[in-house]
């Protein structure tokens, strides 16, 4: 089977510093692969080159079959990948259902001049989408009252408008509780489960990740030091100690 993404010797220096260095991987479909390391190891480097942020310094990113290094992220996004921000990038002072159509109406390549216009596209779809990331009863609420784990669920519901094959999302959990945590990667489980979408995330919180991930990777110091099944990298010794500080 194609990989639906793959990472070939990817490297990334600033200056002296070599923030990934020669990293290599691959993701299957339908896979929800995370990405771990301390802070600084180079996991946000890594995603910026993936969504063409960033232009490696050598290596190869290949999508689905084509090499999209150097692409611009624009022309990534249209084959398929998309992202979640660290930054919620939500419309405040529209609804919920309007962000959704919004974004389908961009996916659809169509502008919105004239928003009353616009939001009587796409109701249904972004009812749908709503009802996915269980925000359906949320639809006529105006996305700047909403609470934090509601926004990311917003703006989850808003990718999935671009009927992406890969999703990359850097921390999607970061700034919220425990428990929003893990109801959150359930959901993107639930996706990936349904939809067959594939997605690469990375998260700090080491009990999401190994409820999760069907696989984990390991960065230090922007090198790959394991890649493997969740019980080989809770027990790998080189992952205890760089990461776990065990
Ligand atoms: P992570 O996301 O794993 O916390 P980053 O990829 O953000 O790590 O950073 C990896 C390393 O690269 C860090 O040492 C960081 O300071 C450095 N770095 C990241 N972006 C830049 C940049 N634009 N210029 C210089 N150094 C950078
Ligand atoms: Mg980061």
């Amino acid at each position: 089977m194609t990989p639906i993404l793959e990472a070939r010797h990817l490297s990334r220096h600033f200056g002296a510093l070599r923030a990934v260095d020669d990293v290599s991987f691959s993701l299957a479909p339908g896979e929800l692969l995370a990405l771990i390391g301390p802070n600084g190891a180079g996991k946000s480097t890594c995603f910026n080159m993936l969504m063409g942020q960033l232009r490696p310094t050598a290596g190869t990113v290949i999508l689905d079959g084509t090499d999209i290094t150097g692409k611009k992220p624009r022309h990534i996004w249209r084959m398929g990948v998309g992202r979640t921000f660290q930054i919620t990038a939500t419309y405040a002072s529209m609804t919920v259902a309007e962000n959704v159509q919004v974004a389908l109406l961009s996916h659809h390549r169509r502008t919105f001049a004239f928003l009353p216009y616009a939001t009587r596209l796409y109701r249904d779809e972004a009812r749908a989408l709503l009802d996915t990331v269980g925000m359906a009863d949320q639809a006529d609420r105006h996305a700047a009252i909403l609470a934090y784990g509601d926004l990311k669920r917003l703006e989850i519901a808003m990718a999935l408008a671009h009927a992406p094959k890969l999703l990359l999302m850097d921390e999607p959990t970061a700034g919220m509780a425990p428990r929003e945590r893990v109801a959150l990667m359930q959901l993107v489980a639930d996706i990936v489960a349904e939809r067959g979408v594939s997605v690469l995330f990375t998260e700090h919180d080491m009990d999401v990740v190994f409820a999760h991930a069907h696989r984990i990777m390991v960065l230090n110091r922007g090198q790959l030091i394991a890649n493997g099944a969740v019980e080989a990298i809770r027990a790998d010794p080189k992952v205890q100690e760089v990461y776990l500080g065990g």
